[in-house]
């Protein structure tokens, strides 16, 4: 499944460190030759946040059907016993045959099982200047609880800890730093930018 035309790049990092401003920047760089894979989630949209374009906002029983149906890639159940999310098979496999980039934005675990199937997916981990810095992002967000918080908290340092198993690693010290610096990798690897 690794022979296609097409090249799979997968994002991660801990939440708040900035890849929803930061993928969207990169993306516009490479305009139709890079795009992005939406994920299904079962959680609540956030306000501002559109179905079909941030995530395809799914029911519990609705997202457990794909599963069944083996319509995902990859699916984790992130926060412990919150929601799920997963990369459709959909988002993926029809446009790396058609020679198309994809990106992924997604945690850890199922970067690991993308990685399983498609080898040669280039994995970047975008990382915070400091857990401080991390922590004054989320709260600066307000759309999560106090609790939601400290979860992601515990995440993030579980995540960071595992920011050896990509490729490569950006820190995001400015938004500008942290898109130049990808945009370069997958222009190395041989992207070519459309702006
Ligand atoms: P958020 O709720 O802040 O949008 O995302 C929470 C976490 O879920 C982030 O770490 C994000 O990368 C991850 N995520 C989003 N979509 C997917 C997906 O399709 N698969 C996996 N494995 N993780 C995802």
């Amino acid at each position: 499944m690794s022979d296609q035309p097409g090249q799979l790049v997968i994002i991660s990092g801990p939440s708040g460190v900035g890849k929803s401003t930061i993928v969207p920047l990169v993306l516009s760089h490479f305009r139709g030759g890079l795009v992005p894979s939406v994920s299904a989630t079962t959680r609540p949209p956030r306000p501002g946040e559109v179905d079909g374009k941030n995530y395809h906002f799914l029911s519990a029983a609705e997202f457990r059907r794909r599963l069944t149906e083996g319509e995902f890639l990859e699916s984790v159940e992130v926060f412990g016993r919150g929601h799920w999310y997963g990369t459709l098979k959909d988002e993926v496999i029809p446009r790396l045959r058609r020679g198309v980039w994809v990106m992924l934005e997604i945690d850890v675990d199922g970067a690991r099982r993308v990685l399983d199937e498609y080898p040669s997916a280039l994995t970047i981990f975008i990382e915070p200047s400091s857990m401080h810095e991390l922590e004054r992002r989320l709260r600066a967000r307000k759309t999560d609880t106090e609790e939601a918080i400290q979860r992601r908290l515990t995440v993030a340092a579980e995540e960071m800890q595992r920011a050896g198993e990509y490729r490569y690693r950006v820190v995001n010290d400015t938004i500008d730093g942290a898109v130049a610096e990808i945009c370069s990798v997958l222009q190395d690897r041989g992207l070519r930018p459309t702006g």
